[in-house]
């Protein structure tokens, strides 16, 4: 074999390695190849070239992939996160409490004081306050007006004057419909004070609702 044929077969030897060259070279190139060590050599060489820069690209593709499913991973681990937190605030909202709106729940008609035969009171609510989503939270005022529970530490026990309830319920009441046909609930209270009455500690207002609050 020449030399000349040699550089003949080396030029052609990219595309005998990506076959895209004619049969005719094809052949010719193989017949070459399998008389000339030299060439041969060559053409081993290219192929590990070639293997090695494909392992290259394997290797990056890899890293790409595992630092995609890196990403994806922390993304849902960080939406897991934020809706657990969601949910938790929503319930830790849902489950508080809040007063009832004295005039949206109609609590005038809904609340109120009666006395039986025997003398004793009664503290009775209806409908809306006495739905599920109603809780009687019970207070005491004293001479000066303030409120056990709500301004307690002005509150004086000693100078206890009326009893009266404020009406909490859940925020999530006022976010899903509930039932205002509640049964009528009431409970005896004690008539040793001057009055009895509701209590908006919104509005810081009180209703009386038995008795006589004392002029101050
Ligand atoms: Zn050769």
């Amino acid at each position: 074999m020449s030399k000349k044929n040699c550089e003949l077969i080396r030029d052609l030897l990219p595309l005998y390695v990506d076959g895209v060259c004619s049969e005719l070279s094809k052949q010719t190139v193989s017949e070459h190849l399998a008389a000339c060590k030299e060439c041969a050599a060559e053409l081993e060489k290219m192929n590990r070239k070639f293997s090695v820069e494909a392992d290259k690209d394997i290797s990056v593709i890899r890293k790409i992939k595992k630092r995609m499913r890196l990403a994806k991973v922390t993304g849902i681990a960080t939406a897991v996160i934020l809706a657990a937190a969601g949910l938790f605030a929503g319930f830790m909202w849902a489950v508080t409490d809040c007063t009832m709106d004295y005039e949206k729940y109609h609590l005038a008609e809904n609340v109120y004081v009666e006395e039986d035969s025997d003398g004793r009171l009664w503290f009775c609510m209806k409908q809306n306050a006495a739905s599920l989503s109603a809780v009687a939270w019970p207070t005491v005022s004293d001479t000066d007006g303030n409120h056990m529970g709500v301004s307690g530490q002005n509150f004086d026990k000693e100078k206890k004057s009326g009893y009266g309830i404020t009406l909490k319920m859940f925020r999530i009441s006022k976010l899903v419909p509930w039932d205002v046909d509640g049964k009528e609930l009431r409970f005896e209270v004690r008539s040793d004070l001057d009055y009895v009455f509701y209590y908006d500690d919104v509005t810081d207002t009180e209703y009386v609702l038995w008795g006589e609050k004392p002029s101050a």
